[in-house]
């Protein structure tokens, strides 16, 4: 199961919201317990990407400086990876799914389409996105 902070998951929603009609894009710190997963903490990350409405990039050096510390973090680990879709379905695009990162065990996108919604999906072996479901702690 996927514990969320209820404090993350608002900050989550309003972060995207600041950037709309830009996506944003961060990455979730917790800890991965065998079948649990704690989210403990959002890291905005600026989206250098071209195309920011349709599109997100993590900007390298910030990106590279939160892998070097989280990598071999023994409690806290890097355990999602946030994007927005300011007007797209929360689904996962071609785009998103040739960005993925293998090794980080979900994957969430906040969507402002209708009313802000954030879905969470694993990412497994296959390279497939399955949606998760998760709970507020
Ligand atoms: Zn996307």
């Amino acid at each position: 199961m996927i514990y969320f902070r209820n404090t993350i998951y608002e900050e989550l929603i309003a972060y995207g919201k600041q950037h709309l009609p830009y996506e944003c894009c961060g990455v979730l710190i917790g800890q991965n317990q065998q079948e649990d997963i704690f989210i403990e903490q959002f890291i905005p990350i600026t989206n250098v990407a071209k195309n920011k409405r349709k599109q997100f990039m993590f900007c390298p050096k910030q990106w590279t400086t939160i892998l070097l510390q989280y990598e071999h973090h023994e409690q806290h680990n890097i355990v999602g990876i946030f994007h927005s879709h300011p007007d797209e379905e929360p689904f996962p695009s071609s785009e998103d799914k040739k960005l993925m990162w293998r090794s980080i065990p979900t994957y969430w996108i906040a969507s402002y389409r209708d009313k802000p919604i954030l879905e969470g999906f694993h990412i497994t072996e296959d390279q497939w996105f399955h949606p998760v479901s998760y709970k507020f702690i």
